[in-house]
């Protein structure tokens, strides 16, 4: 049977090239994005380009309504769901916690994290054994900042990876007998535009030197480990959180 996947935030950075990823792997997608629709139909182009089929949908993950849509729209044109990546993400500016107001810290978790729990839920509908599903994958990106906090920068995104740490311990324990497996990536720092929404755009280069391999990351290394989990040659493992963050 085709295998499926979804990935969430996969108009730029470590989501496109995770979309990419995959259907290299021959694997047909749907590219979730928000706001950069040229940029998903570009990503789009190269699924098809490898002879995969891809789908764009628009749907904002913090929101139910548009999950439950993105969702369905998936099973009607692509077919029965088989890896969840969970990646679209956020950072705000950089600030310490004294100028966080309530607006800011609810946007960061509702977007980080609430997000990751919708659309697992929706994939482990889909997935369980349990419901008759065929069993699938759910990969969440998760952050290094969980492990280093990131103070003085973000610690509202730090914390919200965190949380999605748990959620991958706790929900691959719950799932583990209905054929799902869930795991997690920790990228340390990785060349995308993410770091711009930051005020912070050098982000990478600026910090490089902290890094034990003495370089910054690409989003394609990123998305290789996480081909790796969605991939039958991780079959045993479950509820891990790997670093991709070059010893840092
Ligand atoms: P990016 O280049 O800024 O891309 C973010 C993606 O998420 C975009 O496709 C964006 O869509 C999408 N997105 C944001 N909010 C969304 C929402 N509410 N609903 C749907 N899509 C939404 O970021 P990135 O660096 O690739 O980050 C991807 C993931 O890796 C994030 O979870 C991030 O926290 C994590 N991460 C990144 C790094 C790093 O150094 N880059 C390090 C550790 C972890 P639009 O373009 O359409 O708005």
């Amino acid at each position: 049977m085709k295998k499926i996947a979804i990935v969430t935030g996969a108009s730029r950075g470590i989501g496109a090239a995770t979309a990419i990823r995959l259907a290299k792997e021959n694997y047909d997608i749907c590219v979730n994005y928000l706001n950069s629709e040229a940029d998903a139909m570009n990503v789009i182009k190269h699924i098809e380009a490898l002879g995969q089929r891809g789908i764009a949908i628009r749907a904002d993950v913090s929101k139910e309504a548009e999950v439950l849509n993105l969702f369905k729209l998936t099973d009607d044109q692509l077919g029965t769901l088989s890896v969840l990546v969970n990646n679209a993400g956020i950072l705000l500016p950089q600030s310490r916690l004294l100028d966080m107001d309530e607006t800011r810290i609810n946007h960061i978790l509702r977007t980080n994290v609430t997000n990751y729990f919708l659309c697992s839920r929706e994939a482990v509908r889909r997935m369980s054994t349990a419901n008759d599903g065929l069993g699938g994958n759910i990969i969440n990106v998760s952050s290094a900042a969980a492990r280093l906090g990131a103070p003085g920068e973000y610690i509202d995104y730090a914390a919200s990876k965190g949380a999605i740490d748990t959620l991958t311990i706790g929900l691959a324990k719950e799932v583990a007998s209905e054929g799902i497996r869930v795991n997690g990536v920790r990228p340390g720092l990785i060349y995308t535009d993410i770091h711009g929404s930051g005020g912070d755009p050098d982000r990478v280069d600026r910090l490089k030197h902290q890094v034990p391999m003495e370089r910054g990351g690409t989003p394609e290394e990123v998305a290789a480990t996480i081909a790796w989990l969605a991939s039958d040659e991780s079959s045993y493992t479950t509820g891990s959180i790997l670093e991709v963050s070059g010893g840092r």
